[in-house]
């Protein structure tokens, strides 16, 4: 396995697939493998799809006043957000990763940062899977996973976990032989931290994915973006987090 950087340490992004209506169909049996939307705050829009009702090509932010026809067709559950259901189950989650990490750093209700020493053999994957399992066992909540050396890497390789079917919903962006073809998927405004103006720029110069984005040249990157820039570059090679 290739192998940039000979560390130990890694981090992955872990992110709770459908995390609102995981939560509703976790407490709710009933819900369980149905199509099932919630709905925004006094029922404006549809804000998140179980994987059910995501396949019934149901799309996000549609008002409900539009959708309740089709969705009352379609036998599609349809329910009030219930934000204190969603900050309990947050808990419980961030708690049940925090034994399995050496460090965690919540970024939102369902993710997490969470740095991991990677074994002698830095196969992460048994890792991996014994924290879906768990969560899953525990909450009846499905997690992607992403590992890389640094938040930039583990935030593209949770794109990838999503985005690969055969990945199981674990993606180790470190232990793959064809990183450039990986790279290659992920266009640059999909990166962390390139907002809609930077990614204007990058397209301008040709620059369309994060793999050419890696191997742009550094002085252009740092005259146009600053610091800033450099370091996402660093992350994008494979430098350790920075700070
Ligand atoms: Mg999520």
């Amino acid at each position: 396995m290739k192998s940039k950087n000979s560390s130990n340490k890694a981090t992955a992004l872990i992110d709770a697939n459908n995390f609102y209506a995981s939560c509703e169909q976790s407490i709710n049996p009933y819900l369980r493998n149905k199509p099932v939307v919630i709905l925004s705050n006094n029922d404006g829009c549809i804000i998140a799809r179980s994987p059910e009702a995501r396949a019934l090509k149901i799309k996000m932010g549609t008002p409900y006043f539009k959708a309740k026809e089709s969705l009352n067709r379609l036998g599609v559950a349809v329910l009030s957000s219930n934000y204190s259901l969603y900050g309990d189950m947050s808990k419980r989650l961030m708690n049940l990763l925090k034994d399995f990490s050496e460090e965690i750093e919540i970024y939102s209700i369902d993710e997490a940062f969470v740095s991991i020493i990677r074994p002698k053999d830095k196969n992460l994957n048994p890792w991996a899977r014994k924290v879906r399992c768990l969560i899953y066992q525990n909450l009846g909540i499905t997690l992607t996973i992403g590992i890389g050396e640094n938040k930039v890497r583990a935030k593209i390789a949770n794109k990838l976990a999503k985005n690969i079917d055969h990945s199981a919903g674990i993606f180790d962006l470190v232990r793959i032989y064809n990183e450039n073809d990986y790279l290659r998927k992920i266009s640059v405004d999909k990166i962390w931290g390139i907002g809609k103006q930077t990614s204007n720029w990058l397209e301008g110069k040709g620059i369309k994915n994060a793999k050419e984005l890696r191997d742009m040249d550094e002085n252009e990157i740092t005259k146009k973006l600053g610091i800033i820039g450099k370091r996402l570059q660093l992350e994008l090679k494979g430098n350790e987090c920075l700070k």
